[in-house]
């Protein structure tokens, strides 16, 4: 009997899915450009499965039941690649190459076009959960043929991380969709972070609560509907104290956020497909702004941001208001702020859905986020629920389902205060205002678009639609300025 999988790539992510897999009963058939990885692996974990040592692809080939499956966890780009041409003359039609790092969807798409030409599949899966998630059941979310996930699906779904006894993995949809899935639950990680750092930067700057203090408020909002894991270690992060130093650690920690690229990635596609995603586009910006700490030097010189002392609850609200509601104020703008984050990375799976022909299920996505995944939270429930609806009648965006209209109404006048404090004392709240700026945009009867193209006609002679007559139009601006249809 060959072995049921083969894995090339045993760096950190590889080796843990090998040893998931092997853990869960199968024979794995493992591989690595340097051997040495092999051998390190099968030396610490051999007790935990059954591995089959190889030292070429070839070798690997060999070694794998038919239809094979061949797992590719290198570097995302180019390693993927020079992978998939070694081991394209060595496989057979119906053999199934499963690409589960983070590779950008397009290139997915391409790479599953081309070897489908050979008989074969190529599942691009995304993987959400880290090393953590990889070694003990992470989120998975698998595109490719609907065929290759009859074979490939139970294993996947067995190495899967669980929620209530139900798998966090299911098919998504062709070619590109499961690394597209999984980009947008990187975005909304991007914005879900962002607006736990704005919340802790008000708190701190307007209210003067120090990292320990704030431990306390966040692990008291993850009882909450805030409840989710990003939420509960933040608590963890913001209670470390600096072995060397005794300060709070975050104190001490360089403010320039890093950044992989996924979230710049869903920036751009949701440009793409016509998806305003804002609130992952300003977190990303954030990031950025964070990094160019030479300027933000030499500007805080120039302009010091000055927010030295807390400010009082009488000066925020010109009233006697205790610092409890201001923080209570940022719990629901932070709330508010999620859930537009999420309606808008939904809108933007609605708008790929459309342009790329996947038959997105939006209810099964939101499962699969429930366990493994580092976006997990209890909202995901609230918005499966937004989509049980039966088609015709799911919203069109999910600020329109009546779980979250409630929820903004509930959070809208807190939202708004905690916005305006920001802008008052010059405090950055990037997503805060941004998200409060979608919603204030999608219920305006009208926006200054009009505008807009008058401007562009002005200019361009780029015509504009009339809102009491049907057709094209444009004004002789150099001209007359008679209106003529185009
Ligand atoms: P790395 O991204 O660091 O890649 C290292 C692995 O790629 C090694 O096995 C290396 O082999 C191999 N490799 C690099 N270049 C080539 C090449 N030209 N040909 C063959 N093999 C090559 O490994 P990670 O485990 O960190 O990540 C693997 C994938 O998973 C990436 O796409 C990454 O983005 C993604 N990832 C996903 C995470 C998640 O939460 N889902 C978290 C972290 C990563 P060698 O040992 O010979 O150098």
């Amino acid at each position: 009997m060959g072995a049921d999988i083969g894995v090339t790539g045993l760096a950190v992510m590889g080796a843990n899915l090998a040893r998931n897999l092997a853990r869960n009963g199968y024979t794995v058939a493992l591989h690595n450009r340097t051997v040495g990885r092999t051998d390190a692996l099968i030396n610490s974990y051999s007790s935990e499965g059954e591995f089959v040592r190889t030292e070429s692809l070839s070798e690997l080939v060999e070694s794998l039941e038919r239809p094979r499956r061949v797992l590719i966890m290198v570097k995302a780009g180019g390693p993927v690649d020079a992978v998939i041409d070694e081991l394209k003359p060595l496989l057979d039609e119906g053999d199934i190459v499963i690409d589960a790092g983070n590779s950008y969807y397009e290139e997915t798409r391409r790479r599953e076009a081309a070897l489908r030409e050979h008989g074969l599949h190529f599942v691009g899966v995304g993987v959400s959960g880290g090393e953590e998630g990889a070694l003990n059941g992470p989120s998975i979310m698998p595109g490719g043929s609907k065929e290759s996930y009859q074979t490939l699906g139970p294993m996947l779904e067995k190495i899967a991380a669980k929620y209530h006894g139900e798998p966090c993995c299911a098919w998504v949809g062709t070619d590109g969709a499961g690394h597209f899935v999984k980009m947008v639950h990187n975005g909304i990680e991007y914005a879900d972070m962002q607006v736990i750092g704005e919340s802790y930067d008000l708190m701190r700057s307007l209210t003067g609560l120090e990292p320990s203090q704030q431990a306390k408020v966040f692990r008291e909002w993850n009882t909450t509907d805030l409840a989710s894991y990003l939420i509960e270690i933040t608590s963890e992060v913001l209670e470390q104290e600096d072995e060397l130093t005794g300060r709070p650690l975050v104190d001490v920690i360089v403010d320039a956020a890093g950044q992989k690229g996924t979230g710049r990635w869903t920036a751009i596609s949701g440009m793409d497909v016509g998806s305003p995603v804002t609130t992952i586009a300003e977190s990303v910006f954030a990031r950025s702004i964070s990094s160019q700490q030479e300027l933000r030097k030499i500007t805080n010189q120039v302009f010091p941001a000055g927010i030295n002392e807390a400010v009082s609850a009488e000066e925020l609200y010109g009233s006697g208001d205790s610092r409890q509601d201001f923080v209570e104020d940022i719990r629901k703008a932070l709330y508010a702020s999620k859930l537009v984050s999420y309606a808008q990375g939904f809108d933007m799976l609605t708008a790929a859905g459309a342009e790329y022909g996947w038959e997105l299920d939006m209810r099964a996505i939101a499962s699969l986020w429930r366990a493994g995944c580092i976006i997990r939270a209890d909202l995901l429930d609230t918005i499966m629920k937004a989509y049980e609806a039966p088609a015709g009648e799911r919203p069109a965006n999910l600020l329109l389902a009546p779980e979250f209209t409630e929820a903004i109404s509930e959070c809208l006048p807190a939202w708004r205060r905690v916005v305006a404090a920001a802008a008052t004392y010059g405090v950055p709240a990037p997503v805060f205002s941004s998200s409060l700026a979608y919603y204030d945009s999608l219920r305006r009867d009208r926006l200054p678009a009009a505008l807009t193209q008058g401007l562009r006609d002005y200019f361009g002679a780029h015509t504009y639609q009339r809102v009491d007559k049907p057709g094209t139009f444009h004004t002789r601006w150099s001209g007359d300025r008679t209106e003529t249809e185009a």
